[in-house]
């Protein structure tokens, strides 16, 4: 996203410009799964550069950040890789291009599988862009995997028949008001997207 600016940087973005499609971008009302209008996927990389936004200014994926291995960029693993905080809980989240990147490719599994050691894992994929309440699946120490769809999550731990578990009452109902909200939202973006208001 950003990256062809500096010569300081041990990394550069180079011919990589793939969180250009994954990531949302909600100054430019940019869904996460579609690529930005502004991608140049040639030479420039972004054609507003000098003008994009701050968040594509700010942004540094793990790779671009000095993790991972130099043969890792993103575009080459297919997935767009961060490690995140969300409140005490630190996890890596990978983005596949494709659904099932990860299995697919050696290397994005072996490094899921590094890091699952130390922190949960959360894989999301460009399917279903448009739904706000998308499955998706959370890889843990010793094998364990949770597959997140809706209110239910499939608990499957090595050499155990796969558990299946509904959220609480009262996390349900706050789950189907962020929902409400999520999916105005997303009505918002496309209808600007779409010139429709
Ligand atoms: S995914 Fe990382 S390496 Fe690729 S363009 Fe974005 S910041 Fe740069
Ligand atoms: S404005 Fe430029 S840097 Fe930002 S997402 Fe679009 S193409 Fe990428």
């Amino acid at each position: 996203m950003d990256s062809r600016k500096s010569g300081r940087r041990a990394r550069a973005c180079g011919e990589c410009s793939l969180c250009c499609t994954l990531l949302r971008v909600d100054e430019l009302d940019k869904l996460g799964g579609i690529p930005c209008v502004h991608q140049d996927v040639g030479e420039k990389g972004c054609s507003i550069h000098a003008e994009r936004p701050e968040i594509c200014r700010a942004y540094r994926c793990l790779w671009l950040s000095g993790g991972l291995e130099e043969g890792d960029r993103p575009d080459r693993l297919g997935a767009v890789l961060d490690v995140v905080a969300e409140g005490p809980v630190v996890r890596l989240e990978i983005r596949e291009s494709q659904p099932g990147r990860v299995e697919a490719f050696a290397r994005l599994a072996s490094i899921a599988e590094a890091y699952r050691r130390s922190m949960p894992v959360r894989i999301t994929d460009v399917g279903d862009v448009l739904d706000p309440d998308r499955s998706y699946r959370l890889l843990l120490p010793g094998g364990e995997e949770h597959r997140v769809q809706g209110e239910w999550t499939e608990i499957r731990k090595p050499g155990q028949s796969v558990e299946r578990r509904r959220l609480p009452w009262l996390e349900r109902r706050v789950r189907r008001l962020l929902l409400a909200f999520r999916r105005f939202r997303l009505r918002t973006i496309v209808s600007r997207s779409q010139g429709l208001d």
